[in-house]
């Protein structure tokens, strides 16, 4: 999948141009603990989860299970 239409009607490019600039990386306080020192930036990207910020609405799309499962979306309040 390359883009999706967010629920607002907005599209989210998934892939395309680098970086993307609806792209967020996300990556839990454990997950980061395992970093110590100089890192490889390869490897943080890696253990990162891509969340998506639609530009339109502000809804976040996290693909909690990698590119294979279907995102998550949080719509903001109010
Ligand atoms: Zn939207």
């Amino acid at each position: 999948m390359t883009k999706f239409e967010c629920a607002c009607g907005g599209l989210i490019r998934v892939s395309g141009e680098i970086p993307n600039p609806l792209e967020w990386k996300i990556i839990s306080d454990g997950d980061f603990d395992r970093f110590q020192g100089a890192v490889d930036a390869e490897g943080v990207y890696l253990a990162c989860t891509s969340m998506f910020r639609c530009p339109g609405c502000g809804r976040l799309w996290v693909y909690w299970d990698g590119f294979e499962g279907s995102p998550v979306c949080y719509v903001p309040e109010g």
